[in-house]
């Protein structure tokens, strides 16, 4: 990372990609003053033999920048006390991402890679390892991280060949300020996150900032199946020279890329042709995938990827864990992770998926609830509620299902399990829990492998039994 040698740079929030960065800024001969709330999370870094400086009695006129980790919400009380100190002084607050743009913009020109970044409410990661799987079997050197698995300062370095492919959260673009994409892609907007954001408007804002540099030659990719994709498909029309494309679900248009019944078609020339018959796709099942599908396509296609290659590879693609992923089955009873359901929206997905389950929700919850999946409960056999969400969950299905607060993960598999092997008939057991996991878990895989491993022990004793 270039711009702060010789100077001090905060870092607050020790988790992976706090420490990568403070790594990348050392490497970039920079010193870094380290903090973290959670004297676990500090004794880890100490563990990795960094330093740590007390950042609330710490000398805030020595540094040069304030970086904050994108997990952390800027309205959680621990970073709102590091900003105010950070605004006080004049001290310029960053987050991973801005610091991994100011060293791309920084390379010569044959040295910079091609960047595709995707934001989004919902599909960002499928989207993302999705156009990860077209570029590398398109024969590009990939490098797929932000939001999803690696950081982006924990990529490998780039070269002029390469293509990162880079999930990025609203959090993180409200700290990026020179990211200028390639493909810059908005898949769909709808509430979440309102909390950090101070409501709607500002949650729009964070997911805009990914257009802010684009110009002649890039491509931005835009979802105008919801009022606010649409609202800024047609505001940027007016006003920049870049290409752009965009993209729906739901019905047909004069230019773009759509998809209508699991077919996609792609608008962007003259007149619409047929580009890929998704219901033959191994992993691309519903109406949401759609989307993904031909924000991808586009992206594949902005980077000059061949239309022709593009819908070959949408056809391979593996899909993701912890996203409507079978993990077991025992007996008749099949067992589906989709712990990456973090809020209501995403959990309809996999709830309108099947006609009827036993759902496994809750967790730390999120504004609204499950108000508005009213029209879905009629599916749940019964509801296993977990976290701290369990009481509310439990008072809004009253009535409208059985439910039981199970408490942890463990109970509510093997009182699922119970349940729908009583049934004596083929069922499903749906982890889908419309809720943040941080209440129990470290994070939504913890939380899907928490799942798995209970539903592996339940098989393992249904074997030693039989
Ligand atoms: P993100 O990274 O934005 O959280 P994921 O790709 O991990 O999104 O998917 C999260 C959840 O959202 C999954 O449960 C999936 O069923 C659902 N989902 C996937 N794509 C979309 C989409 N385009 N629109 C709405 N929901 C989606």
């Amino acid at each position: 990372v270039r711009g702060f040698e010789g100077k001090t740079v905060a870092v607050f929030g020790l988790a992976r990609t706090g420490l990568a960065t403070a790594r990348a800024l050392q490497a970039g001969g920079a010193q870094v003053a380290l903090w973290d709330e959670k004297p676990a999370t500090r004794a880890a870094a100490e563990a990795e033999g960094f330093t740590l400086t007390d950042l609330s009695t710490a000398d805030w006129s020595t540094f040069a920048a304030l970086m904050l980790s994108p997990g952390v919400p800027l309205t959680h009380p621990a970073p709102h006390w590091t900003v105010e100190r950070a605004r006080e002084h004049g001290v310029e607050i960053l987050g991973d991402v801005e610091l991994f743009a100011r060293t791309v913009n920084a390379a010569p020109e044959h040295k910079r890679p091609k960047i595709i970044a995707i934001t989004g409410t919902n599909g960002k990661s499928t989207t993302t390892a999705l156009i990860g799987h077209i570029c590398s079997q398109a024969g590009r050197d990939t490098r797929v991280g932000g939001n999803i698995g690696v950081g982006v300062l924990g990529l490998e370095d780039m070269h002029g060949g390469a293509v990162y492919v880079l999930e990025l959260s609203s959090y993180q673009l409200d700290l990026t300020s020179s990211l200028k994409p390639d493909v810059a892609i908005i898949l769909n907007i709808s509430p979440d996150h309102l909390d950090r954001h101070g409501g709607m408007e500002g949650y729009v804002t964070a997911k805009r900032r990914i257009l802010l540099n684009q110009g002649k030659g890039d491509t931005a990719v835009i979802g105008v199946d919801d009022p606010w994709g649409a609202r800024i498909c047609t505001e940027i029309t007016a006003a920049n020279r870049r290409t752009i494309v965009p993209i729906s679900a739901s019905k047909a248009m004069g230019r773009g890329v759509y998809a209508l019944n699991g077919l996609l078609y792609d608008a962007t020339a003259e007149r619409a042709v047929e580009a890929a018959d998704l219901l033959r796709a191994r992993s691309l099942p519903g109406r949401h995938n759609w989307q993904n599908a031909a924000a991808a396509y586009a992206a594949a296609k902005g980077i000059g990827i061949p239309a022709e290659d593009a819908a070959e590879h949408l056809m391979t693609f593996p899909g993701l864990a912890h996203r409507m992923e079978t993990v077991g089955a025992v007996g008749r009873v099949r067992f589906v992770n989709d712990s990456k359901a973090t809020n209501a929206d995403a959990s309809r997905q996999a709830m309108s998926s099947y006609p009827k389950f036993y759902w496994i929700a809750g967790g730390q919850p999120k504004a609204g609830g499950i108000d508005s999946l009213v029209d879905l409960f009629p599916r749940i056999e019964k509801a296993y509620l977990i976290g701290e969400a369990a009481p509310a969950f439990a008072q809004t299905l009253k009535g409208k299902a059985p439910v039981v607060e199970s408490g942890s993960m463990d109970a509510a598999v093997r009182q699922a399990f119970a349940d729908a092997q009583g049934s004596g008939h083929d069922a499903i057991v749906l982890l889908s829990p419309a809720c943040a996991s941080f209440d129990q878990f470290t994070d939504f895989e913890a939380r899907g492998e928490a799942f798995r491993a209970a539903v592996q022990s339940l098989s393992g004793s249904a074997q030693a039994k039989g």
